[in-house]
């Protein structure tokens, strides 16, 4: 059984989030401020994070920092904020994916599932994962990505920015963490080369280049790899 902690000051919000995920069989604690969630966080260790990032004590990245200090428990942000700033800023705190109120309970919960599959010990070490999709297979031991039985040829900064994207599938990475792995911590507002670069992994990987289904672009804030 999975323990989610939903941090949440609107009553309304926290009544619908229990409901569901204990109907769901999930064990939820509820804390309405940051100082009750990192102490209820310490105390019980969840599996899960659901974060509003607007609470009456301190600011939801505050709360993501105090979380990351110790843990890398999967952090789902929950917020009206709209302005691709503090998502980014969430993002960049060590958030992994990022839900926009007013949400859909299914959504919620496929992106709370993916999240704890995600945070879940692979057999064997990470090195050995094979990445398939219906179109192409990553192998990222061998450093090899196969379409329609042939090699297909990557530069190294393609292959290095699939790699990140791989690794983090489902999750959203940020601009400035692709930037930042891919070219180096002085490359981090250097967004042009994201759009050049992505634009050429989907050319040789999408079916449909202008309409990517696992390349998906989250303007302003980042790329998220889906298989
Ligand atoms: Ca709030």
């Amino acid at each position: 059984m999975s323990r989610v902690l939903v941090i949440e000051d609107e009553p309304q919000i926290v009544r619908a989030l229990v409901i569901n995920l204990r109907a769901r069989k999930y064990q939820v604690d509820a804390a309405h401020d940051g100082a009750t969630a990192l102490q209820l966080a310490a105390a019980h260790h969840p599996d899960v994070v659901l974060l509003d990032l607007g609470l009456p004590d301190m600011d939801g990245v505050e709360v993501i920092k105090g979380l990351r200090g110790w843990t890398r428990v999967p952090i789902i942000v929950l917020s009206a904020r709209h302005t691709s700033d503090e998502k980014v800023e969430a993002l960049d705190a060590g958030a992994d994916d990022y839900v926009t109120k007013p949400f859909g309970m299914d959504e919620l919960l496929a992106r709370l599932r993916a999240a704890i599959r995600r945070a879940e010990p692979t057999s064997g070490g990470e090195d050995d994962v094979v990445v398939e999709t219906a179109g192409f297979t990553v192998d990222l031991a061998a450093k090899r990505v196969n379409r329609g039985g042939e090699d297909v040829r990557l530069t190294p900064t393609e292959w290095h920015l699939l790699e990140v994207l791989v690794r983090n599938t489902g999750r959203l990475v940020s601009q400035k963490q692709l930037l930042q792995e891919v070219w180096g911590p002085s490359y981090e507002k250097e967004t042009n080369y994201l759009r050049v670069y992505m634009a050429q992994l989907r050319r040789k990987l999408e079916a449909d280049p202008s309409h990517p289904k696992h390349f998906i672009t989250e303007p302003g804030m980042g790329y998220r790899f889906e298989r």
